[in-house]
C-alpha cells in the first residue's frame, strides 16, 4: 500500500532545508533565495516520503544540481549506478537519469519497483541502434563478439556479449581482442574511433563500429582548445570518450565522468576544463570549491527532463509511464551481458 501524500514542511523545517541546500552548494551555483525556497519545499517532501516507500534515488552526474544535491542517495556514472543499484536493499528505485539507465536498474533488480520520473527521457545513442541491427552485424561478422555501450536499449543489450561503459570500454575491448581477431563495438561511432586509435586496431577490419552519436559530445569544437589554452595558461583539459578523435588528441585526459572527477581530485592545476555535459562541471565546483573551472560544456536535453515535481509524483503516486518494465526473456539475456561486464571490470581492477 502506498503511503498518503506527505505533509508540507513547517516554516522551521523549510528554513532548515533551505540552509541544508545552500550548504550543499546550490547558492554557489547561482540559486537565489526564491529558487532555494521553491526547491526546499519539494526536496523536504521527497526526503520525507523516501523512507516510507523504502525507496532509493540514484542520480547520474548529468542531472540537475537540485536533484543531485537535494535528494539523490548516491551519485555516479553509468557503471557506478548500475553496480550500486544491483547491491541496494531498497524496495523501489527512483532513477534520476534516462531510460536506458532505469532499464539497466530493472534488469539487475527484477524484483524491485523501478521508476523513471521522466518517462520520455531518452538518449540519442540508445536510439541509434536496434536489436535487429545487432543481429545484422553478427550475421555479417560471424564469430566476432559484440561489446555494447551501456547507452543502449534492453533489447540491444540482450543481443550483445558484454556491456561496457566509458570507464571500462578500453580494457574490456582489449581483453576481447586477446581471444578474437575481430570485435564489434556499438553504437557510438566517435567512441569506437577513439578505441580503435588507442588499441591500435584497424577500423572496419578489426574493430567494427556503428554510426550512432551523442548529441551532446559530437558537437564540441576541437579548434577552440588552442584558444582556451592561451586564455587560461596551465589549464588541464579533460574530455569525455564520446568526443571526436580530433578533440581527444588535443586534451590532457580522456575518460568517463568518474575518471574525470578522480583526475581533478588527484591533480593540481590553475584551471580545469571538463569537455562534457554541464552537470559534471557543476558537481565538480561543489566538490572542489578551491579549484577553478572553465566551462566548455553543453546541456543534455534528455538528462535535464527530470525535475523534482516528477520525482515526488513517482514516489507518491506514479503515473503508468513512470514504472519501468523489461520483458523477462530480454531482461535475462541482458543481465548475462551486464554481469559479464562486472566480471571483466572487476578482473581488470584486480590485475
Ligand atoms: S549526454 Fe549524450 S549519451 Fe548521455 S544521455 Fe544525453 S544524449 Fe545520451
Amino acid at each position: 500500500m502506498r503511503p498518503s501524500p506527505t505533509p508540507q514542511p513547517t516554516a522551521r523545517e523549510l528554513q532548515a532545508e533551505i540552509e541544508r541546500l545552500s550548504g550543499k552548494g546550490l547558492s554557489e551555483l547561482g540559486y537565489c533565495a526564491g529558487d532555494l525556497a521553491r526547491t526546499a519545499s519539494l526536496t523536504w517532501r521527497i526526503n520525507a516520503i523516501k523512507p516510507l516507500r523504502r525507496a532509493v534515488i540514484p542520480g547520474h552526474v548529468y542531472q540537475r544540481p537540485e536533484i543531485l544535491l537535494g535528494v539523490a542517495d548516491f551519485i555516479g556514472d553509468s557503471y557506478q549506478l548500475a553496480k550500486l543499484c544491483g547491491e541496494s536493499q531498497a524496495e523501489a528505485v527512483v532513477f534520476c537519469g534516462v531510460r536506458f539507465m532505469a532499464e539497466t536498474a530493472k534488469i539487475l533488480n527484477p524484483e524491485k519497483e523501478v521508476l523513471l520520473p521522466a518517462p520520455e527521457a531518452g538518449c540519442s545513442l540508445a536510439e541509434a541502434i536496434t536489436a535487429k541491427d545487432v543481429r545484422g552485424l553478427k550475421a555479417r561478422h560471424p564469430g566476432a563478439p559484440v561489446a555494447a555501450y551501456i547507452n543502449t536499449s534492453a533489447e540491444v543489450k540482450a543481443e550483445s556479449d558484454v556491456i561496457v561503459t566509458s570507464a571500462n570500454a578500453h580494457r574490456i575491448v582489449e581483453r576481447l581482442f586477446a581471444q578474437h581477431p575481430k570485435v564489434i563495438f556499438v553504437p557510438d561511432e566517435l567512441m569506437g574511433r577513439n578505441l580503435a586509435a588507442t588499441l591500435g586496431r584497424k577500423l572496419g577490419e578489426e574493430l567494427v563500429i556503428w554510426k550512432g552519436s551523442c548529441i551532446v559530445h559530437d558537437k564540441f569544437d576541437s579548434f577552440s582548445i588552442a584558444l582556451y589554452r592561451k586564455m587560461y595558461p596551465g589549464v588541464k583539459i579533460l574530455a569525455h570518450m564520446e568526443c571526436s578523435p580530433a578533440l581527444v588528441a588535443l586534451v590532457d585526459f580522456v575518460g568517463g565522468t568518474g575518471d574525470m572527477m578522480r583526475y581533478v581530485e588527484k591533480t593540481r592545476a590553475p584551471y580545469y576544463m571538463m569537455v562534457t555535459e554541464c552537470g559534471l562541471g557543476e558537481l565538480a565546483r561543489t566538490r572542489f570549491p578551491d579549484k577553478n573551472f572553465v566551462f566548455m560544456c553543453r546541456l543534455c536535453p534528455h538528462m535535464k527532463m527530470v525535475g523534482l515535481r516528477a520525482v515526488l509524483r513517482s514516489l507518491e503516486s506514479p503515473l503508468p509511464g513512470q514504472s519501468v518494465e523489461v520483458p523477462v526473456e530480454i531482461a535475462g539475456k541482458a543481465a548475462i551481458a551486464l554481469r559479464r561486464m562486472f566480471e571483466l571490470a572487476e578482473d581488470v581492477c584486480k590485475s
